[in-house]
Formats: structure tokens, sequence, C-alpha cells
């Protein structure tokens, strides 16, 4: 089964999944760790992909399109989450010709007042080497300037300041927010409030994961 994150940037969708990865035993598939791979290697895409990252506007359809074909497996067994990934209509479109053995089964919306995300964007630290998320106020890492997982140093993300921050709010506005329509016309649609504390909001999309399997 594969099921959709989506959310505003900043609404909490990678820490939310890595909690599901550890608890429910799903595979995360982020578009935007896969790209970040890329760049850091300075691979052919990588190296298309840095500038439009670092401005927060989207990467081009057939970059991702290489970049979901070589993510995701075609097991049908197989609990993948999805991260990132359909940003916009086009792509929505795309991951349903792909025609995977492995169905999607929702389509769960993080839903974050807009005020509170530029708070947590710039709050949010990430690990230069395994990339776990954290918050200097909210989900501190207990080794403080160093990943409590692995020991990496905790780094801001540069398309995380807040200039940044705004240009890619009004693109997930623009061209994300279409995308919920999209899957409430499929009945995929699950919204799930986001703000309060994390173990709460892991409760809320565990139990719509637990309502469809
Ligand atoms: P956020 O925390 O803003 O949701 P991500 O880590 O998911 O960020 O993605 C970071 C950046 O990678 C995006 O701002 C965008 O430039 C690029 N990106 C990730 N996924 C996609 C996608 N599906 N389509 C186009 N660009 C993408």
């Amino acid at each position: 089964m594969i099921c959709i994150m989506i959310g505003p940037p900043g609404a909490g969708k990678g820490t939310q999944c890595d909690m599901l990865v550890e608890k429910e035993g799903f595979r995360k598939v982020s578009t935007g760790d896969a790209l970040r791979k890329h760049i850091k290697g300075k691979t052919e895409i990588g190296l298309k992909a840095a500038e439009v990252v670092a401005r927060g506007d989207l990467v081009s359809d057939d970059i991702l399109l290489e970049i979901i074909k070589a993510e995701l497996g075609n097991d049908s067994d197989e609990k993948i989450l999805l991260d990132g990934y359909p940003r916009n209509v086009d792509q929505a479109k795309t991951l349903e010709k792909l025609e995977l053995k492995n169905k999607i089964i929702a389509a769960i919306h993080l839903d974050v007042d807009s005020q509170e995300l530029v708070a947590r964007l710039s709050g949010r630290r990430v690990c230069s080497q395994c990339g776990a998320s954290f918050h200097v106020d909210s989900n501190p890492s207990s080794k403080g300037s160093m990943c409590d997982k692995c020991g990496g140093s905790l780094t801001q993300r540069p398309d995380d300041n807040p200039e940044k921050v705004t240009n890619r709010l009004s693109v997930y506005e623009k061209s994300t927010k279409p995308v919920l329509d999209f899957y409430k016309e499929q009945g995929l649609y699950r919204k799930v409030q986001g703000s309060g504390e994390l173990a709460d909001v892991y409760s809320r999309i565990e139990s719509v994961i637990h309502s469809l399997t």
C-alpha cells in the first residue's frame, strides 16, 4: 500500500513519517530527501536541481518522474509513505499512470495554520548525516547540536530562511493545494489536524491509517 502525506512546508510531514517508519514498519519515500542526496553527491540531477531547490521553487516534473520511478518498488505488500510527491496535479496524474501494483490507500492532509509554519521552519534543524529532523523548541535533540540518533551535526536547511520560506508557502498555495481536491474527487482525501503535540498529531495519523488497513 501507498499512503501519501501532503501538507505545507513545516507541517511536520518528515517527522511524522519517521515515526510511522519506526512504529508501523513503513518505508518512507521523500522526494525532498532524494533531491538533497543528489545535490550533495553532485549528480547530473543534483546539478540541475540545486538552484531551484535553494529558491524554494518546484523542480521539473521530468526530473521528479525519474526520481519517483527509482524510489518506488513494485511490491504490493510493501507499506510506503510518500512524502513530497505529488506536489502538483500533473504529478498526481503521472503517479496514477505509473500503474503500480502497490495501491494508494489515502492522501493524508496534514493541516497547519500558516502563521505557525514560519515559526516551525525557522527553528527546524536537520541532521547532516542521517537527515533526521528536529526543532529547537518543540523537538530538540537530547545531544544539543548533535543528532541523538546518529551523532551527526545538526544544520539549518538553506531554504529554511524567511525569504525562501515565503516563496515555498506561495508555491504550496498555488501548485500543491489543488492536489488535495484531486484526491477528494477520488475519495482518498483524509484531513488531520497538524497543530499540537507531536504525539497527539501522530495518534491522529495512526488512527486514520488503522481505519484503512
Ligand atoms: P518541505 O519541507 O518544504 O515540504 P521537502 O524537503 O519535501 O520540503 O522538499 C524540498 C524542496 O525539494 C522543495 O522546495 C522543492 O524545491 C523540491 N521538491 C521536493 N519534492 C518535489 C516535487 N514533488 N516536485 C518538485 N519539486 C520538489
